[in-house]
């Protein structure tokens, strides 16, 4: 499988991800999140397992389950560690959070080589360690958290060997290694190969969106801090100057119990606006996803606190013009004027807008540069290659790396051109 890759991704990942495999095949790689659809997570762990697995590597993925009140506590955990200072948990929830964590280890088999809990939701689980190395993996934007919460979290992050993070800045003084590890797209994945236009024109007719004028996308759960509101104000804007189409693309995540309530809202804002097209799309609709971010003149992700955001990297991989809120990862992605624009405010991202509109050999530049941008930074096998290096680093922790690299030889991985 690493062999379908060349030619795509940079042949020193390649060949590094072999020789990580190597050292490490045959060993477990556990993984436990807390949903196996919707978000960035599990997008990156459905891609990630079969590479994984390729290597000779013995992935397992385990999702935990929890109650409607569990999720309820730990979407205000999520919404407090990225800034919401005014939620308060209480020391009931928190009990709560405790015993569905214990529920779930007592349920999961959580022996392994290596396990790595993703963000908040199990991170509990690591009260129950008994083998392997343990790493928690926090995926949101804890730059300014709401320190009541976090300190709560703290005492089981500290039981870790590692922790790692997204984006630098996110990283926090645990007391345990830290590693900064930024998340990927799969360009072999239903949602980032290549279509044809054939396809990509059978979407539009299905959900009867016009391709006659410029197309605005946003792919995202229906989320405050995606911001959809401000998407619609955007177009607004524009809209009085550019005739052109919106889209707001999303569907439910079964962590994320306020969905319903912001796609409500989000319709009632756009009201009867017959160019705006807010579509609800079932799990999986991968296909769907890469037709429309295919088919969209602008690509847009006003997020007001992000982990990373994968659609960034997604719409980029398909050289797509970018608008991005300044938060979170999304500067990682997006140097602006070069790969895309960074916008702090509605009027930022309708001027952003028209300036692509009105100079699509601008755009067209632009979408190019992101494209190789994503290529170099933002692969499923760079993140693989990381998140294996770290894992050998920690077994090799107490008698210091030794790491042995053979020049590949001729045609053994393919060149990017
Ligand atoms: N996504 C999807 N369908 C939707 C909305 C989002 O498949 O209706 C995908 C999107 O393409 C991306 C992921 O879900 O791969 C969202 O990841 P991101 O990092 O952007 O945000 P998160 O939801 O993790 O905050």
């Amino acid at each position: 499988m690493i062999s379908s890759y060349a030619g795509i991704s940079p042949k020193s990942d390649l060949v590094l991800l072999e020789k990580l495999g190597e050292k490490l095949a045959g060993k477990s790689f556990l993984h436990v999140n807390s949903t196996r659809e919707g978000g960035g997570v599990a997008e990156i762990l459905q891609r990630m397992i079969p590479l994984l697995e390729s290597l000779d590597i013995k992935p397992r993925w385990e999702v935990i389950e929890g109650d409607d009140k569990f999720y309820d506590m730990t979407k205000k955990i999520h919404n407090t560690l990225q800034g919401d200072m005014d939620t308060v948990i209480t020391d009931d929830m928190w009990e709560h959070y405790y015993e569905v964590n214990r529920t779930n280890a007592a349920k999961l088999d959580l022996g392994a080589d290596a396990v790595l809990i993703h963000d908040p939701q199990p991170a509990a689980l690591v009260q129950s360690r008994n083998s392997g190395h343990w790493l928690w993996r926090c995926h949101i934007d804890i730059s300014i958290p709401n320190e009541r919460v976090f300190s709560k979290l703290l005492p089981f992050v500290k039981e870790y060997d590692s922790s790692i993070f997204s984006v630098a800045k996110f990283s926090r003084s645990t007391g345990i290694d830290e590693y900064i590890v930024p998340p990927s797209i799969d360009p072999l994945s239903e949602k980032n190969m290549e279509l044809g236009e054939k396809e990509i024109i059978a979407v539009a007719e299905k959900f009867g969106i016009p391709m006659d004028r410029p197309i605005l996308l946003q792919v995202s759960r229906f989320d405050r801090f995606k911001d959809p509101i401000g998407v619609i104000e955007a177009y607004r804007k524009v809209k009085k100057y550019n005739d052109c189409v919106l889209v707001l693309a999303g569907s439910p995540a079964s962590d994320d119990p306020e969905g319903e309530a912001m796609l409500d809202e989000v319709r009632s804002y756009a009201s009867d606006d017959p160019d705006v097209f807010i579509l609800l799309l079932p799990p999986f609709s991968d296909l769907e996803i890469n037709a429309l971010q295919s088919m969209a003149t602008v690509v847009l992700q006003k997020s007001l606190k992000e982990g990373f955001g994968l659609t960034v990297s997604e719409a980029m991989w398909k050289a797509k013009p970018v608008i991005g809120g300044a938060v979170g990862g999304i500067p990682l992605q997006i140097v602006h004027g070069i790969t895309g624009f960074l916008v702090h405010s509605v009027d930022g991202a309708a001027f952003r807008i028209r300036q692509y509109l009105n100079n699509p050999e601008m755009a067209g530049r632009m979408g190019k540069a992101g494209r190789e941008y994503v290529r170099n930074h933002f692969l499923l096998t760079r993140q693989a290659r990381d998140y294996l290096a770290l894992w050998y680093a920690a077994e090799c922790k107490d008698e210091g790396i030794v790491f042995e690299m053979d020049p590949p030889s001729p045609g053994e991985v393919g060149q990017v051109d």
